[in-house]
């Protein structure tokens, strides 16, 4: 059952994956719209439901292992979903041991220091799993598109230079490397939408009251750098999707199947991983057999030993 459940998983996300070293067009290579014919929006709540109950079921065992940790890492344009998506795959998990960072404009404290400083801060612990909503590839898009953004880190001079984002790209492997040969498995998530679909959505939030507070005037600037966005999501997905920590395509133009497939990803990531409870040594195991027989000789007249039994 469980094995079967595993195959359908890779099944689904096996097209998502981005093959490391492969020179990524995101046009040519990813559609926003794409789905397997097979999975139809009418099973996408049971498929869904069924996911979140399996992720809950390994992040218990992670956080019971304390041996690894997991980092996801949502990247995206505005209204592709990336809020969406953290409550729906969240939906189910303690708690306890999920911790979402969001990552917006550097603080001036953030400027003062190397670039992956205020991402390593919020880094999970072994046993937890950390969502980066926007993470440390903000430093190669939203920075690489405009420049200024990097003038105010304030680099020295032969730091900067056409080179610096092939640098970036080295040393955000090097950095992913590091966390996974130490036991934190990176998993990261591209939405995929489409720009007729942000328009569509940036207009709802116009038209619906609800969603007004949700929009932005600065969103509309920003998509006219749509190309050149798109050319450095391009360039981001072929130069770290890595053995190591591949990227992932979601296609985000329908939400309802985003999070099926964001939810696969991490379950595909949580059963390499196989976490498992803690078995207690044998002379633990006499230590609670003891304290068994200790608390069922203390029961009342009227009570059974153990009623666990
Ligand atoms: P939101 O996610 O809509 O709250 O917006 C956060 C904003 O912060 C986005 O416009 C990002 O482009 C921006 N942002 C995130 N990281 C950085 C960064 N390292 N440098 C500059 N802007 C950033
Ligand atoms: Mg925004």
């Amino acid at each position: 059952m469980a094995d079967t459940r595993a195959e359908r998983i890779t099944e689904l996300i096996g097209p998502l994956r981005v093959k490391p070293g492969s020179k990524v067009d995101l046009a040519r290579d990813f559609d926003p719209r794409y789905k397997p014919s097979q999975v139809k929006k009418a099973d996408g709540v049971e498929l869904l439901r069924a996911g979140i109950e399996l992720l809950a079921d390994y992040q218990a065992r992670l956080a019971a292992q304390q041996t690894y940790g997991v980092l996801v890492c949502l990247q995206a344009l505005d209204a592709a979903g990336k809020d969406g998506t953290i409550r729906h795959v969240m939906n189910g998990m303690n708690p306890q041991g999920v911790r979402v960072s969001s990552f917006k404009v550097p603080s001036a404290e953030e400027l003062d220091h190397d670039y992956l400083w205020r991402y390593v801060r919020r880094l999970p612990a072994r046993g937890e799993i950390g969502i980066f909503n926007r993470s440390h590839y903000e430093e190669v898009l939203v920075v690489r598109v405009h420049p200024e953004n990097l003038d105010r880190q304030r680099l020295p001079a032969q730091a900067r230079g056409n080179g610096v984002w092939d640098r970036r790209y080295r040393e955000i492997n090097d950095w992913e490397r590091y966390l996974t040969d130490n036991g934190f498995k990176v998993v990261k998530l591209f939405l995929n939408l489409s720009e007729e679909e942000q328009r569509v959505r940036f207009l709802k939030r116009i038209d619906v009251p609800d969603k007004n507070w949700k929009f932005s005037a600065a969103d509309i600037r920003e998509r006219e750098w749509w190309a050149d966005y798109q050319k450095a999501f391009s360039a981001m997905l072929s130069a770290t999707s890595t053995r190591w920590a591949p990227w992932y395509v979601i296609p985000a133009d329908r939400k309802w199947f985003a999070r099926i497939c964001a939810a696969g990803v991490l379950a595909h990531t949580l059963i390499e991983i196989d976490p498992r409870y803690p078995t207690v040594s044998p002379q633990k195991l006499r230590g609670l057999l003891a304290a068994k027989a200790e608390l069922e000789a203390q029961a009342p007249k009227s009570a059974a030993a153990d009623p666990c039994r």
